[in-house]
Formats: structure tokens, sequence, C-alpha cells
């Protein structure tokens, strides 16, 4: 099943008098169970693009389908309540809240939902991800790795078909790296979650099925893995 289909996607920022091109058309799917990553220098458009698929940014021009619904002309409210239950996001600096313990920090995303089942949720995907020994573990008590998997357990909470992750591993040694990506593989393997990474970690080629670059906001050559 495709749940991502964006079809030549410009997006265009304007900045005083200048407007500079950060997607110069692109096209990217997506399929269920996929993990690919995003290449491409500083600067070359992998956030502008992420932000696009995510629904957090609209393209200037092009058209996006997700799940198979063409979202492009969505309104707000409407867009913020399909990424909700659609995407899951990780990022590079985890943005956990340092107050919470771990499983408050997972069950952020649902806190304004009467939904008594969610604490258990939380604690099931903590312990999924391999922390189910530090469930009540504030952010500053926990590993660089282990804040990382809280984070992904976080963007699981919603059930997502699609987790965008961007530089997930950049601010990790190269073993917690691994280690975090080897969950990223096992989600989308056991899961049939579709994760995309942007990335310039070259080690997370190692792991995902394609690899898309990007260069000047275009998609260069895509490179399948065996
Ligand atoms: P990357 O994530 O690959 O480093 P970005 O998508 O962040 O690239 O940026 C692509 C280009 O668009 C860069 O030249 C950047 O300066 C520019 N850009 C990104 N966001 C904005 C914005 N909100 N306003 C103006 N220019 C932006
Ligand atoms: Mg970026």
């Amino acid at each position: 099943m495709t749940v991502i289909d964006a079809y030549d996607l410009v997006k265009r920022y304007r900045t005083g008098g200048e407007t500079l091109e950060a997607l110069g058309g692109v096209d990217f799917s997506l399929s269920a169970g996929e993990f690919v990553s995003i290449m491409g220098p500083s600067g070359s458009g992998k956030t502008t693009l992420l932000n696009i698929l995510g629904l957090l940014a609209t393209p200037t021009e092009g058209r996006l389908t997700l799940n198979g619904r063409d979202v492009t002309d969505l309104g707000d409210r409407k867009r913020t309540r399909l990424r909700k239950r659609t995407i899951g996001f990780v990022f590079q600096h985890f943005y956990l809240l340092p107050t919470l313990s771990a499983v408050e920090n997972v069950e952020v995303p649902r806190l304004f939902d009467r939904d008594p089942g969610r604490t258990a949720r939380a604690e099931d995907l903590l312990t999924r991800v391999g922390l189910g020994d530090r469930l009540d573990h504030r952010p500053d008590e926990l590993s660089g790795g282990q804040k990382q998997r809280v984070a992904i357990a976080r963007s699981l909470i919603n059930d997502p078909t699609i987790v965008l992750a961007d530089e997930p591993t950049g601010s990790l040694d190269r073993e917690t790296g691994r280690q975090i990506l080897d969950e990223f593989r096992r989600i989308a393997d056991e899961q049939d979650v579709a994760i995309v990474a942007v990335t310039h970690d070259e080690l997370v080629n190692e792991y995902v099925d394609r690899t898309v670059n990007l260069v000047d906001g275009t998609v260069g050559k895509e490179v399948l893995n065996a």
C-alpha cells in the first residue's frame, strides 16, 4: 500500500524582496513498512521536504496524497487532525519535556484525549523499545540513546502509518546510532510503519530499503539496497 505519493513538489520561500526555491519539483512515494532515507548536504531542502510530507508546511506547487487521500488543499484544522492521526515525528534533539517521566513524555500527544488506556499504551511502547525498566525516569536520568527511544515511543502513541525523523542519529555516538536505526528497522518490519529519516549520516544507508539523494532541492539518483 502506498502511504505517501508526492508529485512535483515546489517550495519557494519569500524573504524581503528575494525568493528562494528550496524544492524544485520533487516526486516521492513511500509504501507501508518501507524505511527510506533522504540524504543531501545542508541547505538541500531535506527539512523542507519532510515538513511538507508531515503536513507541517504546504508546498507552493505540486500535489500530496497520504494514505490514498489528496491532502494538497486541505484546510488547517483538517490537516492538523489528519497529521495527529497519521504521522509521528522524531527529531535530532529529542524535544522531551524535562520535568515529565518517560511514560508521561510518551503520553504528551494524547494529553487532551480522555483515554483511560493511554498510560498502559505508553508503558507498552516504552517496553517494546527496551525501556520497560525506565518508565519513571526523567530525561536527565536517561542516556542520549534512551532519550531517543522515548521520542520514538512517543512518535508511535497515536498508531501512525508514517514516522518522519529529522537527523535522528545526529546527536548520538555511532554505536547508539546503530541501536536507534535497528529500532526503526524493526518498527518498519514488524509494525508495517513507513519511516522516512532525513540524515547526513552514511550509517543510515546500511539499514534502509532505499536512499533518496536531494541536491539543491531536486532528487538525484535513487539507491536501492539489496
Ligand atoms: P536542509 O534541511 O537540507 O538543510 P532546508 O530545507 O532547511 O535544508 O533549507 C533549504 C533552503 O531553504 C535553505 O537555503 C534554507 O536557507 C531555506 N529555508 C528553509 N526554511 C526557510 C524559511 N522558513 N524561510 C526562508 N528560507 C528558508
Ligand atoms: Mg535540515
